[in-house]
């Protein structure tokens, strides 16, 4: 081996070791998006309120760093069960982006052969975790107008037996909201824990985090990602605590930095200002969604979220004419044969949108 290039060897290496399944992945791509208006990822583009950046600055020059965060994030979780109403008997557990509470969640569940259910197009995370744990996933189409195929998926629960179930609430990447009477439909169906994600909660006026008492397969995943705070990478997941329970002996000790408890507790403390942002991406988005709506052949679709999902003719064109005008949107052709044709468009501030609209306009005449 010694006299060989160590690149060759160890590419021989991982051909014979690594799963063919990760082999065959390529690595999540994040877009660049130096100097473009940045429409692509769901985040708020509003910048934090005067008070609230002095708030942190104030703060976070206090936190210990040369010690370990608190490894439960105590203070935090009493800090949320009251901005967000969590009743002190249910499960409350952090972390870091809802991203590790899908790994967290899907790695506790994935006993040998069993299977994970969620409806297509939704977010590609759920799949994923699937293939890393070694679950068998099971998609299950959603309509052409993308609601739920409640009867495919009690079908495919029925069939498949699935241990876990995610269900976007609303959906990524379709904006929609699935009615609650078909989630209660799939939660008294389904034999194992269902997920319910509202990563976009604070867009669509409805959830079901109250109703976590009443069904014990009933976990509903939140992310302070969509609201301002995506760089400081929390998620929380509330369920009956005989899961979270579990869940902790899966989360790494100290998987929430200590910058982040930190961060998090001064700015919600008088989060007013969330809401009041989240109430102008609302508006916005019924702006833009109108003005979309007006252009030459395109459909759009009901959003319950801070993006719009449009279907246009020549998609892919209009993705790459807005690139070239410096406006980053993302492309959902290709994604799924229902997304052919649509880009998803996150709704930024008032001028980042008519700046989109002007361009769309010359784009799509
Ligand atoms: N769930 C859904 C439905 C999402 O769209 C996203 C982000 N795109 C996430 C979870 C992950 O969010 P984060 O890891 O930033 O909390």
């Amino acid at each position: 081996m010694n006299d060989r290039a160590p690149g060759l060897v160890a590419a021989e290496l991982v051909a014979e070791l690594v799963r063919p399944e990760i082999r065959a992945l390529s690595a999540y791509a994040v877009a660049k998006a130096e100097g473009m208006v940045k429409l692509d990822a769901m985040e708020n583009p509003y910048p934090l309120p005067e008070s609230a950046r002095s708030q942190l600055e104030a703060t976070l020059s206090q936190v210990p760093i040369n010690r370990y965060p608190d490894g439960g994030g105590d203070a935090l979780r009493t800090a949320l069960r009251r901005a967000f109403a969590i009743p002190g008997e249910l499960g409350l557990i952090l972390g870091n982006g809802s991203d590790e509470l899908i790994q967290i969640i899907t790695a506790t569940l994935a006993r040998p052969g069993a299977a994970m259910l969620a409806p297509e197009p939704s977010f590609v995370m759920y799949r994923m975790n699937a293939l890393y744990s070694g679950m068998r996933y099971v998609g299950v189409s959603l309509k052409p107008d993308f609601e739920l195929d409640t009867a495919a998926v009690l079908a495919a629960i029925e069939r498949e037996r699935p241990g876990l179930v995610y269900l976007a609430y609303p959906n990524n990447p379709t904006g929609n909201l699935f009615a609650a009477r078909d989630v209660e439909t799939i939660l008294r169906a389904a034999p194992g824990l269902v997920v319910v994600d509202e990563a976009y909660h604070a867009f669509a006026g409805a959830s079901f985090l109250s109703r976590v008492p009443e069904f014990a397969n009933l976990l509903v995943l939140r992310t302070m990602s969509k609201v301002g705070m995506a760089g400081l990478r929390l998620g929380y997941a509330v369920a009956a605590p005989e899961w979270i329970a579990e869940f902790n002996k899966v989360r790494q000790p100290y998987n929430v930095n200590a910058l982040t408890q930190a961060a998090v507790m001064a700015l919600i403390a008088d989060g007013s200002w969330i809401a009041e942002q989240a109430s102008a991406i609302r508006a916005e988005r019924q702006r833009l969604g109108a003005a979309l709506a007006r252009l030459s052949g395109a459909t759009v679709y009901a959003s319950a979220t801070n993006f719009i999902t449009l279907r246009l003719d020549g998609a892919a064109r209009v993705f790459e004419g807005l690139k070239a005008r410096r406006i980053l949107v993302k492309n959902l052709h290709g994604w799924h044969p229902l997304t052919a044709n649509c880009l998803r468009i996150t709704v930024g501030t008032p001028a980042e949108n008519d700046q989109l609209l002007a361009a769309c306009a010359e784009l799509c005449p």
